[in-house]
């Protein structure tokens, strides 16, 4: 097979990867990078810590992409054996690089330490390869030019392998200049994945210019929208212009966001935006609801804080749900989620509080209130609180972390003044 310049492959090496006790993180993140550089990803393949997988992996792939980049495999031990698969690679033996040899040593004794003679072998690369200079570690990376292939053998630690891409690896990634790439996301809410394909139609065709995908994560499905090629740039706009026009057209009721900003950051926002500021009630979520909206940097301007009201006893201490409420209506029901929403918003002080009440399951469901059932409470100032039934199916994270989107969604909705977005409506109970 003839080899295709902008096509890209990235290896990850080691046991611990192949047999899921680490999870491989490297993949994802230098398949944006690479793809910010206009490199077409053609595989991502996780090999063994074996020599003979390792060399046919890198070959096969060299063979017909213009960039692969290897990560892991370049540790002092007995089972690193990336330097050793390259030499294979290029038929040249190992020599010892007596600059790198100098920075492994320099590298112990700043930790006053002397280097252990294991690791000299990472001093050690083919003679026509080129050392990647490693910062934050001992292994120094490789970069050798097999065929016309661009390969870059990096260390498996990500806080080693990014700085060295992005000092080394990205500089060295020339991008054809006619070549353009252009992506597009909008964020759609309330509608299945199956359902919004339906609604797209042919737009999804996997030979259609610019091409339209879709993903589906944690209750949110993301519609894709990715041009390459060469065509002019007017007429890659125009084509761009169009795909948006249509994809609104046939799902924009459900669109809450362009642009791959989650969703809690999209609420701080506006909430920011308002002078407004939020606290939750959780009990099903136990935090995750909290959790996701301090991971957003600056929440604080925005998120007070909240109560973490797993029990009915702590529902009734902490946010004064009534326990007449409790009896009568049980835990999980609209009665109990808008008395946890009101209660923390009197207390907070915040002008919004969003409670979640429900039952993640896998246990605890009933013919009146399946599992999966789940309360979301929105209470704010000087409005009625709006109060939702959800009914999710999956497994206890699914039903927790949509729980947590579905509520930022209801916020989200409320923030501007919309009543419903998809099918993110009312189900009644
Ligand atoms: P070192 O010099 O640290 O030994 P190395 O190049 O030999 O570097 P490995 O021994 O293969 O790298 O992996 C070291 C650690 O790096 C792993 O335990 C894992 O935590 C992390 N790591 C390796 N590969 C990946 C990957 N693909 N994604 C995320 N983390 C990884």
């Amino acid at each position: 097979m003839a080899r295709n310049e902008d096509l890209g492959a990235i290896v990850s090496i080691g046991d611990e990867l192949v047999i899921g006790q680490s999870l491989d993180t490297n993949s994802r993140w230098l398949s944006e990078r690479l793809t910010d550089h206009g490199i077409t990803i053609s595989e991502h393949v996780t090999v063994p810590d074996e020599l003979g997988a390792i060399v046919s992996t890198l070959r096969r792939l060299v063979d017909r992409s213009g960039v692969v980049i290897a990560t892991g495999g370049l540790g002092p031990t007995a089972d690193d054996l990336t330097r050793e698969a390259i030499s294979v690679l290029v038929h040249e033996p190992l020599i010892e690089d007596q600059e790198s040899l100098s920075l492994i040593r320099g590298w112990f004794s700043r930790s006053n330490r002397a280097m252990p003679e294991q690791n000299r072998v990472q001093a050690l690369r083919p003679s026509s390869g080129i050392h990647i200079q490693n910062d934050n570690g001992t292994a120094p990376g490789m970069h050798v030019v097999v065929g016309g292939a661009n390969l870059f053998c990096l260390p498996g630690p990500p806080s080693e392998m990014k700085p060295m891409f992005e000092e080394y690896v990205g500089a060295r990634l020339t991008r054809s200049r006619e070549r353009v790439v252009r992506t597009a996301i909008f964020q759609t809410m309330g509608l299945g994945e199956s359902e919004i394909a339906q609604r797209l139609g042919s737009l999804m065709a996997r030979d259609r210019v610019p091409l339209v995908g879709t993903t589906a994560s944690g209750g949110i499905v993301s519609v894709r929208v990715r041009y390459e090629g060469i065509e002019p740039r007017e007429r890659v706009d125009a084509l761009m212009g169009e795909t948006e026009r249509e994809i609104r057209a046939a799902v924009g009721e459900a669109v809450f966001a362009d642009g791959p900003e989650p969703l809690a950051a999209i609420v701080i926002g506006r909430l920011r935006q308002n002078g407004q500021r939020l606290s939750v009630v959780e009990s099903c979520t136990g935090g995750m609801l909290g959790e996701t909206l301090t991971a957003i940097p600056g929440a604080s301007d925005v998120f007070l804080g909240g109560w973490l009201t797993y029990s009915n006893e702590m529902k009734e201490r902490l946010v004064g749900v009534p326990s007449e409420l409790l009896q009568r209506h049980g835990a999980v029901s609209r009665e109990v989620a808008e008395a946890m929403a009101c209660g923390g918003l009197t207390r907070s002080g915040a002008d919004h509080c969003l409670s979640v009440t429900g039952i993640a399951g896998p246990g605890g469901g009933s013919p009146g209130k399946p599992t999966g059932t789940v309360w979301i409470g929105l209470a704010s100032r000087s409005v009625t609180s709006d109060c939702r039934r959800f009914l999710m199916r999956g497994e206890r994270h699914v039903v927790r972390q949509w729980s947590v989107t579905s509520a930022l969604a209801m916020l989200d909705l409320r923030l501007r003044n919309r009543s419903s977005l998809g099918l993110l409506r009312q189900q009644d109970p």
